[in-house]
């Protein structure tokens, strides 16, 4: 079992640190295995014309290959292109392969130093779960969180300042029961919790990361695929779950091909590791991966009066 370093407080002596109880071992259930979760961000705010085809071509490879998937879908989105996520939703209804949830009306930012105020905020996720709820005759319980340049950098957690809190707080009585894990000195990108912490132990965070607006749009790190492949071997060997973030238009646009080849490749890939794919109302529904965490973190303040936190 891997441990982990969970303070990243610079302030804190050497011999503090490695005297403090690793945060999360044994909270991973071994029987659970690895998973990987593979979701698109379906933000698309150009012409509905220049997307064509990409929900018939999802359909078609995710089925043909089974490939649980999930889509957090902006509600400006669904709004100018609703007939399009109509005729979509009739096509997968009751299929669990496929998963319909939010990213904010207008990719709004959640947990940034520089965010709107709270109650831009909830009118922004009001609105935007309210569209999915006319569209597809249900209300969301799952949020990927976006942000725009305007918001500055992200605070560490929902944990980390008064602010962030009251926004963690405004998206649960909204009806959320999953949202990226975020929480200070947490790696989100490996780590599932229960948002226990925040009073809300019945809040799942899920894995994130692994954003194809960086390895497959701006190509960061080489050939796309291989890329990711790497990190799929990678994460496999260190036992840790995996996620990967695909966005719409990302996939369909900037693609080499229009026939989401490197989906396929990526999950097959995946599944050759070891990995279950699932999407994430999966994850939800597995209580044992989240909900017997046993991260009930209680903040200290060091000497200089940096916050941590510990069990
Ligand atoms: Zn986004």
């Amino acid at each position: 079992m891997k441990r982990r370093t969970f303070l990243k407080n610079a302030g804190l002596a050497t011999a503090a640190i490695s005297a403090m109880p690793s945060l999360c071992t044994g909270c991973r259930p071994s029987t659970d295995g690895k998973l990987m979760l593979m979701r698109y961000d379906t933000e698309w705010w150009g012409e509905p014309a220049e997307m064509a085809g990409f929900f018939e071509k999802l359909v078609e490879i995710h089925r043909t290959d089974h490939i649980p998937v999930s889509l957090f879908c902006k509600g400006a989105t669904l709004e100018k292109m609703k007939s399009e996520f109509m005729a979509f939703q009739e096509e997968i209804v009751n299929d669990p392969l496929f998963d319909l949830q939010d990213h904010s009306y207008s990719h709004i930012g959640l947990g940034y130093e520089k965010g709107k105020p709270l109650e831009v905020l909830e009118a922004d996720y009001r609105r935007s779960f309210n569209i999915h709820e006319e569209i597809f005759s249900e209300r969301p319980i799952g949020i990927s969180i976006c942000g725009t340049r305007d918001d500055g950098r992200p605070v560490s957690g929902f944990d980390a300042t008064e602010k962030s809190k009251a926004e963690f707080e405004m998206v649960v009585e909204l009806g959320t029961k999953m949202i990226n894990t975020f929480l200070s000195g947490i790696d989100g990108s490996k780590e599932f919790v229960n948002y226990g912490s925040l009073g809300h132990p019945e809040v799942m965070g899920f894995i994130s990361g692994l954003s194809d607006t960086a390895w497959m749009d701006r190509k960061e790190f080489g050939d796309p695929v291989d890329y990711v492949l790497n990190e799929i071997r990678t994460r496999s060997a260190q036992n840790f779950h995996m996620p990967v973030m695909f966005h719409d238009w990302v996939a369909w646009q900037k693609a080499p091909d229009k026939e989401l080849t490197h989906v396929r490749r990526i999950a097959e890939a995946g599944k050759e590791a070891g990995y279950k794919l699932v999407t994430h109302m999966d994850c939800y529904n597995n209580k044992p991966l989240w909900q017997q965490n046993e991260i009930n973190l209680v903040s200290y303040k060091d000497l200089a009066g940096k916050i941590f936190w510990r069990k």
